[in-house]
Order: structure tokens, then sequence, then C-alpha cells
């Protein structure tokens, strides 16, 4: 067996198909390299045993091929923690709609990923199971919620991820750990069981070494299904057919807003260190062809705040149902069921998911729902729509996926808003539903960690961000 460094999809597809590894071989090297390199990482929180069921589909570019889950997906039979004390020890009773596609590829699962509890965070700092670390610096987070899958990628303790992302939990993690992490269009993946954090901003993505191994994956997550009503009914293409088509004479926009805000204004806080990267990568992209344009978007400033507004609310909802009866942890010395909701509650969940669920049952109550709640709805709209305006001009926008490369362990940790303003550049996608990409363009100049480029595109183009970015990393890669 000659299990290769750094396996992609591809190289391992290869590999695997010479005979030059078995598919038990490549799981092996794997778990081995997991069972050494996670006591450091902390960015699996369960681990699999090579699976007796069939893997070896004749024609699937992911038979074989080991992968890591966040673990606020369900795999049937298996412990799904969503990085809480609450469900420590719950055991998934039926297969996520993503895990079900998987496994009809003849992929094989690693295990499961670490994650902010419940997926609210941006550093897995608020993991009930301890904090990921960075694999390029063990001293700095690895980004988050899905910090854990792309600690598990950037390391190579998995081939690829999958990641969840609600305000850019697939895209910031992939930014700070140098990885590519791609958030689909609001409809076109399944959320059927990935454990709800805000139902209308939830989406599940892939994480990956490139920009092909992205394309193959979401092949096999998109498509309608009868479980989850916000799937969409749309022809899903080949997204490997078009990667190498020409991106010459497509307009580029780049938001004026993502480097400067009005004066007087919260800034976005935009790292030089990321600003130097993100601008030599767009001066790449006009050598590749494409036009580049100034465009605006009028209400970027208001989103971050328009997001904390409507994602608290819609978390209060969905966690209203980890009672401590249904599901979990149980506190057993509750006197009557209102006091073992709150003594459940109060154990079994952490401060992060705590501060949101007041937030928005605050946003939410009578009194207050015209002046927050209904609010950040319509502000919501307008953001939408200053997307819509702005894609008549440009195929594709491009900008920063975070103000800063990954911070220090701690820094941050007792300051959520500082936290929260490493979402500006992710969140905006979210509330409008787009595709989003992060692909890494470089290292910082102070900190010499990896920085994130963010591509943007129309609804359901996730074909023209893919080309996008796959070109831009081949171009990339000869600096
Ligand atoms: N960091 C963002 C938040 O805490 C995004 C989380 C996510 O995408 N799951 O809300």
């Amino acid at each position: 067996m000659t299990a290769n460094k750094n396996y992609t999809i591809k190289s391992a597809r290869e590999d695997l198909d010479k005979g030059q590894i078995s598919a038990q071989e490549l799981f092996n090297y794997y778990r081995d390299k997991i069972n050494t390199e996670n006591k450091n990482l902390n960015a699996y929180l369960t681990v699999f045993d090579f699976p007796n069921s069939k893997f070896l589909i004749p024609n699937s570019l992911l038979a074989g091929i080991p992968c890591a889950i966040k673990d606020n997906m369900l795999i049937k039979g298996t412990r799904t923690t969503a990085g809480s004390k609450i469900l420590e020890n719950y055991i998934a009773s039926y297969d996520a709609t993503v895990i079900k596609k998987l496994r009809t590829t003849g992929v094989v699962f690693l295990g499961k990923t670490n994650l902010d509890e419940f997926a609210m965070g941006t550093s897995t700092e608020n993991s009930a199971y301890g904090p990921t670390k960075n694999p390029l610096d063990i001293s700095r987070v690895p980004g988050g919620s899905s910090g854990g899958s792309a600690a598990a990628v950037a390391a190579d303790l998995a081939i690829f991820a999958l990641g969840s992302d609600t305000g850019g939990s697939v895209r910031q993690p992939a930014a700070m750990c140098g990885i590519v992490g791609l958030k689909p269009t609001y409809g076109r993946v399944s959320r059927h069981g990935l454990i709800a954090m805000a139902s209308s901003f939830d989406q599940i993505g892939p994480l990956t070494k490139t920009v092909e191994d992205s394309a193959i994956v979401l092949n096999t997550l998109c498509g309608h299904d009868i479980f989850d009503s916000t799937t969409v009914k749309k022809e899903v293409p080949d997204f490997t057919a078009t990667l190498n088509d020409s991106i010459k004479d497509l307009t580029i926009g780049v938001p004026k807003e993502f480097f400067a805000m009005p004066t007087g204004r919260q800034g976005a806080g935009l790292s030089l260190e990321v600003a130097e990267c993100v601008k030599t990568t767009i001066a790449k992209l006009e050598t590749l062809g494409c036009k580049i344009k100034e465009i605006s978007l009028p209400n970027f400033e208001y989103a971050l705040a328009t997001y904390y507004i409507a994602v608290p609310s819609e978390v209060s909802a969905n966690l209203a149902r980890f009672d401590g009866i249904r599901y979990g942890y149980s506190a057993q010395d509750g006197e009557n069921l209102i006091d073992t909701y709150f003594k459940s509650r109060t154990e079994g969940i952490g401060p992060e998911p705590i501060r949101r669920i007041m937030l928005g049952a605050h946003a939410l109550s009578s009194g207050y729902y015209d002046a927050y709640y209904l609010k950040a709805q319509k502000v919501r709209a307008l953001i939408k729509k200053d997307f819509d305006d702005a894609f008549k001009d440009v195929d594709v926008m491009v900008g920063p996926t975070t103000p800063n490369t990954a911070f220090k362990i701690g820094e941050k940790a007792s300051d959520p808003l500082a936290l929260y303003l490493e979402d500006i550049y992710t969140v905006p996608l979210n509330l409008a539903g787009l595709p989003g990409i992060s692909i890494p363009c470089g290292f910082g100049s102070q900190s010499q960690m990896p920085v994130g480029f963010q591509i943007i595109a129309k609804p359901f183009d996730e074909a023209t961000l893919l080309r996008v970015a796959h070109q831009l990393e081949q171009a990339l890669k000869t600096i």
C-alpha cells in the first residue's frame, strides 16, 4: 500500500482505481492518522469503524473515499451531539438526506466532527466538548462553527467533510484553515436530518481541498427532497462539466462597501493583511480576462444587525424542542414538569445558545415584535433586493471571506460582539439565500495565516461560481 499524503478525491480515486490502495487500506490510513493527531486538534468527536456495507459502486467518483461529517447531521444508529451537552448520548434514529445521498455513492464515513454548540459561533470555542485547534497553528482557532470539519480536512484527517452554513460556518472555517468551503443556494440541498439552527438560513455544504472536489461532492448533495419543502425542483447540472469553460469576459463585481464603510458607521473591520491579499487576487482575475466593475450594496452595513435579530428569533423557536423530555439529557431532580424543563435546559445548554434563545424570545415578544423581528424581515428583503439589482450588471461578486485571519484561542471568547463581527462578509449571502465559496488566496503578511477569497453568484448559479473559483485556484498556484 502506498498511501499518498494529502489525497484529494481525484487523486485517491486514481489510486483506488489503479488498485494501488484498497478502500480498507485507505480508511485504515486515515483512522491511524486520526488516532495519533486528533488528541492535539480535537477535530473529531466520534470515530467509526470500517463499514461492512457495500461501498464499491461502479462509476462513482466517491466510492471508497473517506469523509467526515459535522456532528449536527444525523447518521442512523450513531451519536449526534450538535456540540451540546444536552445531546451527549443522543443516538440518531434516521439518516439525514445528505447522508442517504452520500451512501448511494459508496463513500466511507470516518466520523463526526466538532462544532460550536448547535452551530452557534465563529471559532469552535463554544463546543461543550472543548475547542478545536487550527492545524496550521494550534494556538489559533480553526474558525467556526464547522471548525472540526475544516481542521480535519486541512490536517488531512479526511479527504473531504460536510459542514453547515447559517451565516458563514462552512466558508469562514475554510478560509481560516486554508481550504475550500462552499455554501449552496438556499433550497439546493435538503436540510432534513440537519439539527436546525435557523431554518430559513441553514444550508449544508462541502469542505474540500480543491474546487474540483467541491463540485464532485455538490453533484451528490443537491436535489428536491419530499422531507424538506424548501428544496426546489430544479435540474441539477453536472458541476464538474463546466469547470474549464472560459471565464474570459465575465464581469466581476466588487462591492465598494466591502472595503470602506460610510463614515460615522461601524467599519467592516477589514484588516490590512486580508485587504492586501484580496486586492492582489482581484487583479489576478483581471489578468484572466475578466472585467472588474465596482458595484454598490447600499444596505450591506445593516446585514449583521439584521442577521443577529432574525437568526436568534429562529433559534429560540428551534431549540424549544430540547426540553429534557424528548431528547437527550434530562435533569433527574426536577420537582415537576416545568422545573424539569428549566433544570434540563439550564444544565444541558451552554451560554451562547442561551444568549440567542433570550435575544430571540425578546425580539419575538409582543411589544417588541414590530420593532425588531418585523423590521429585520423588511431589511432582509432590502438586502436581497440590493443583490438582485447588482446582479443585473455582473456575473459574480468577489471580496474577502472574513475581515481577519485565524485569531488566537481565547482572544475573543469573552466578547460575543467581536466574534459576531467576523461574520460581516458571510451573513449577507444567507440573508439573501445566495451561493458562495471561499478559496484560499494566500497568507496574511502579519499573521502568516491563510486568507480566504469569497466568490458570490446568482441564485442556483453554482456552475459559474465553481468555474470562476476553479480557474482562479489554478491561476493562484502560479503566483
Ligand atoms: N458565526 C455565525 C453565527 O454564530 C454563523 C454560524 C453558522 O453559520 N452556523 O451565527
